[in-house]
């Protein structure tokens, strides 16, 4: 689906990479895995599921007790079968374990992550567009928007991180009219469920909360809905946190552990809301 011409031969594809969903390795000496909370909101219906790690607890606040059923369909929608071939594959690894390097920085102010934009850029993109076209995140881009997306990933992806042709990201008149807003709660403590969330109201710009960070991006520059809806609370922090564009490097805003508090708040109310109001 990205090269559209290879046979999509690989299976167990991830649309959102597993490192942003686990812990970070040095915290307190554990690898756990399978921390990610996510929901699916949809007009007549929320989804959830959860990884193995997720605390009881953390379920119990957000959702209720889990019945056995939901426990057996517990199923991460976010992996997925024949959607890729095995280069397409290779190449958004690549991105990804540059990307990942990144992680270990963090900082009390707004931070610069130790890459380039444009990295950042085809980064980011190529999590929304594969939430997009998997169908399964509660938002789904305009088919002309999933195929922009499309072309610039299958265009700009480089096989190898030193063929990265950040020049042509540069001159790229689709790369250009893109951007993005990147938060980060960056004082999470362990036993924090990492939510994975596509905030269901939000396309200018689409805002994603994974794990630890908060993605706003948007393919027209455009971040309107942000003096118009509720972003869990943190709208004029956002607003006021700076424009990723492919040109210079990534700068992310920390958001500190009282914000983080009252932001997860937020966003459990809202789920919540969602969970209680409409059909599972
Ligand atoms: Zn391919």
């Amino acid at each position: 689906m990205l090269c559209k011409t290879k046979y999509a031969d690989k299976t167990g594809s991830h649309m959102v990479p597993h490192f942003l969903l686990k812990r970070i390795e040095n915290i307190k000496g554990k690898k756990g895995r399978g921390y990610e909370l996510g929901f699916t909101i949809q007009e007549s219906e929320i989804k959830f599921h959860f990884g193995q790690s997720v605390l009881p607890e953390k379920l119990e606040e957000v959702i209720g007790e889990i019945t056995d059923k939901e426990r057996e369909e517990n199923r991460n929608p976010h992996i997925v079968d024949h959607i890729f071939c095995s280069d397409c594959e290779k190449r958004l690894a690549v991105v990804e374990s540059a990307y990942a390097k990144t992680i270990t920085k963090t900082g009390t102010e707004d931070y610069e992550s130790g890459i380039i934009s444009s990295l950042g850029m085809l980064f980011w993109a190529s999590i929304v567009w594969r939430m997009s076209i998997n169908g399964k995140s509660g938002v789904i881009l305009k088919s002309d928007q999933n195929e922009k997306l499309r072309q610039i990933l299958d265009c700009f992806l480089p096989d190898k991180i030193e063929n990265l042709d950040e020049n042509g990201i540069k001159e790229n008149g689709l790369m250009n009219s893109m951007s993005y807003k990147l938060m980060r709660l960056t004082e999470l403590n362990d036993e924090d469920a990492k939510f994975l969330l596509f905030h269901p109201d939000f396309y200018n710009p689409l805002c994603i909360l994974i794990g630890e960070f908060l993605l706003c991006f948007s393919l027209e520059n455009r971040y309107d809905d942000l003096n118009t809806k509720d972003l869990f609370g943190i709208n004029k922090m956002v607003n006021d946190s700076s424009t990723n564009t492919v040109l210079g490097n990534e700068v992310i805003k920390p958001i500190d552990r009282t914000t983080s508090k009252m932001f997860e708040s937020n966003v459990v109310t809202r789920i919540k809301k969602e969970y209680h109001g409409k059909a599972k």
